[in-house]
């Protein structure tokens, strides 16, 4: 069966045709600027990437763009939607109402909007791409995937934050946690590569990319993890801040007399590594070029970025009393053997001993600990869309 994997942004709206039986991609590929003027990019598996200008007044717009390219006759990739089986969307926040993914019902759609309010950017965007997809494709049956359903087995004393109580009552604040569909997949992965038994198993994943996270796993869930309330917390990343001491917001709005909104869109989009290295780049193949050419600041970017996830990872060894395995993935952990190096050897006291003769393999499988090494560390690519069809075609 053919599966379709949507993700949704406010202006944008991502799509992979999967075919569940060999797994293999038909198409990928975009719709970009949705609402301002349109641009589709299409990749069919067999063919040539192309990307034109076409107008999308809106997410629906968007979808039949894409529906139309796979179903064209000479660049498409099938003859009509019927072939279509299943569609997965994915949704950022699930909230405290979905601790798995859900085949799509009018109920669903109303829970999720109730969880508006928890990611105001991204899920009422989700919302508009499962409402385009069933007027685009009526009858087939679609599931959501959200962020944050591998994380709701999380102990409370690890999703509480040290507010009054009243605001977890009241609204529900406390740690969600994202990229979930990632550190399930590669959890898994991570558990079968380092033969485990996953209900004997403690295992930390890395994913590393623009936006970072890390995740403590014992006997296959998710028992802490690094981002929270929103994807904000946590470790420096591409352009959000990660953890500070809350006070800063305040004093920077003082400072330079800004609103809060201001400050948190600082910290959002113009913190993390491109913040530290004085607005060099969000991208750390331009900071490792930068540092190379003797930036200090590039430099400094690199040092805090690894230092925070090496303190992260300790703090979650402590949390499970041991970890037997470590993971890196996505853009960041899959290609940059300096971060993952850097890490490795604060981790020496744990008895992880990195292997230079695969260390420098990239966006490939690979264990990078040497075979006595104590904790076994393996590179693992991520492939959430992968992940998002697997769960779609196992609740269909
Ligand atoms: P997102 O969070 O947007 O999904 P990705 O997981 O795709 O991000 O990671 C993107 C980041 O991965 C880029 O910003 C870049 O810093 C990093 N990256 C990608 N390829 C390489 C590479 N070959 N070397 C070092 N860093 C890389």
């Amino acid at each position: 069966m053919n599966v379709l994997v949507i993700n949704c942004g406010s202006s944008s709206l991502k799509y992979q045709l999967i075919d569940s039986d060999s797994e293999n991609v038909l198409a990928s590929g975009l719709c970009e600027r949705i609402g301002i003027d349109g641009r589709f990019t299409f990749k069919p598996e067999n063919g040539e990437k192309y990307t034109i200008d076409s107008e999308m007044k809106d997410h629906t717009d968007a979808i039949k763009i894409v529906l139309d390219a796979l179903i064209d006759p000479k660049t498409g990739v099938i003859r009509e939607l019927s072939q279509i089986g299943a569609v997965g969307h994915r949704v950022v926040h699930g909230g405290e109402k979905f601790a798995k993914s859900v085949v799509i019902t009018k109920e669903v759609i109303k829970a999720i909007e109730e969880c508006n309010d928890l990611a105001p950017l991204h899920n009422p965007a989700n919302l508009i791409g499962i409402d385009a997809c069933q007027k685009a494709l009526p009858g087939v049956p679609m599931a959501a995937v959200f962020d944050t359903a591998f994380h709701q087995t999380m102990p409370k004393k690890a999703y509480t934050y040290g507010v009054p109580d009243r605001y977890y009552e009241d609204y529900k604040v406390r740690r969600y946690g994202f990229h979930g569909t990632s550190h399930s997949f590669v959890s898994k992965r991570l558990i079968e590569l380092a033969g485990l038994d996953r209900n004997n198993s403690k295992v930390i994943v890395c994913h590393l990319g623009n936006g970072s996270s890390i995740t403590a796993v014992k006997n296959g869930e998710s028992v802490d993890t690094s981002m929270g309330l929103t994807p904000l917390e946590g470790v420096p990343m591409g352009t959000r801040s990660g953890n500070l001491d809350p006070a800063i917001i305040e004093f920077i709005a003082n400072k330079e007399n800004r609103t809060i909104s201001e400050v948190m869109n600082i910290l959002n989009k113009e913190s993390g590594v491109l913040g530290i290295s004085g607005g060099v780049s969000s991208d750390f193949r331009d900071l490792d070029q930068a540092s190379s050419e003797g930036n200090e600041k590039a430099a400094n970017a690199l040092d805090v970025f690894a230092y925070n996830v090496a303190k992260v990872v300790g703090g979650y060894v402590a949390a499970m009393n041991g970890v037997d395995a470590i993971a890196f993935t996505a853009g960041v952990g899959e290609n940059h053997l300096g971060i993952r190096r850097r890490i490795m050897s604060y981790l020496g006291y744990l008895g992880v001993e990195s292997n230079e003769e695969t260390m420098g393999i990239r966006g490939e499988e690979v264990e990078i600990s040497t075979k006595d090494s104590k904790v076994k560390v393996f590179v693992v690519p991520t492939n959430e869309e992968l992940a998002i069809a697997r769960e779609t075609l196992a609740l269909i």
